[in-house]
């Protein structure tokens, strides 16, 4: 699988898998995924050949897309809205799927993360960063431990 479904360049974690102090209100304080810092725009490519299962707005993932494959299930959250597939395509590995979000969006309905300003934000996010989820059957696992 690629490193981190981010192109080569984008390898800091800045909030690793597990317990953590929330960075931001409404965010959990067990991170069922990795952080990795990158620009919005930045390119966000499949791990692995597979199906796109969900692209939708998610709570505190923000703008996320849902890769599948086998039993395992690879999230992209707080992603850009302007989507690059949709869901039911079969994509390739190293196939640019979605961009880096920016930290706010606007217009979402039910979305109740906010920044500082009372902007409305990408789900619980401090700035554009990818969260990447992994499950294997449904559980979460530590992506670190497979890539
Ligand atoms: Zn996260």
């Amino acid at each position: 699988m690629v490193l981190y479904g981010l192109f080569p360049g984008y390898t800091r974690i800045s909030s690793p898998f597990g317990k953590r102090h929330a960075p931001t209100g409404g965010a959990s304080s067990y991170h069922y995924g990795c952080d990795i810092p990158a620009p919005q725009g930045t390119k966000l490519i499949a791990i692995h050949d597979g199906e796109i299962t969900f692209l939708n707005f998610l709570g505190a993932g923000g703008y996320t897309l849902t890769l599948s494959f086998d039993n395992y299930k690879v999230s992209y959250c707080h992603i850009d809205p302007h989507f690059l597939v949709s869901v039911g395509d079969f994509v390739k590995q190293g196939q640019i799927i979605a961009l880096v979000g920016p930290r706010n969006v606007y217009g979402v309905p039910g979305n109740f993360y906010k920044d500082e300003k009372g902007n409305p934000t990408n789900g619980a996010t401090t700035g554009s960063h990818l969260h990447i989820g992994f499950r294997i059957n449904n559980e979460y696992q530590n992506p670190m431990n497979f890539f």
